[in-house]
């Protein structure tokens, strides 16, 4: 993504900066002299790394508190973020959470897609695969051991109409074990 070269070559964040000064020095001890190449940062980059970029006012969703976050975007790429000062909730202020909560976002750990273990390894599933065996071995659960073997547990990433799906999904199903995640 010509987006990502870019950004890789305007800032090189304080994390990298460290991995890359730690295997320098790793490979210093070894005697080998393979550490990438680092330059130091104009004073254009560092008093605008990413020009243009567009500050965007948005909620933390990891809990029903919903935290201002000011997102900032870079061609189409979250990143950075600020806590926004003025909503009325957080009132300029995160929990440990919230205040990383970009890394969400651009972890290498995301899960982008389903996957399944089989013989102790994950595997890429389809969609319609995952979908199908999930549902299937739910029914089969709800037959041998009756609807209220199941537990539905929403989620503050849920919109309101999302939650009301779930809500129905869960008497459509037979049960009244639902409730919210955050209250665990
Ligand atoms: S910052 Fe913390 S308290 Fe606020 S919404 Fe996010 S997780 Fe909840």
């Amino acid at each position: 993504m010509s987006s990502l070269k870019e950004l890789e070559k305007v800032k090189v964040g304080r994390r990298s900066f460290l991995k890359m000064a730690a295997l320098s020095t790793a490979l210093g001890a070894t005697g080998l002299n393979a550490a990438p190449a680092v330059r130091e940062a104009t004073c254009d980059e560092l008093k605008d790394p990413y020009p243009g970029s567009k500050k965007v006012k948005t909620i933390c969703t990891t809990c029903s508190v919903g935290c201002g976050i000011i997102a900032e975007v870079y061609n189409g790429v979250w990143v950075r973020q600020e806590v926004a000062q003025d909503h009325p909730i957080s009132h300029g202020s995160h929990c440990c959470k919230g205040i990383d909560s970009i890394d969400t976002v651009r972890t290498a750990k995301r899960v982008k897609h389903p996957l399944k273990k089989v013989n102790g390894k994950w595997q890429r599933i389809s969609w319609d695969q995952a979908v199908n065996e999930i549902s299937e071995k739910m029914l089969e659960l709800r037959k041998k051991h009756g609807p209220d073997a199941a537990m539905f547990l929403g989620s503050a990433k849920m919109g309101t109409e999302q939650a009301y799906y779930f809500r129905k999904f869960a008497a459509m199903w037979g049960t009244n074990n639902i409730d919210h995640q955050a209250r665990i």
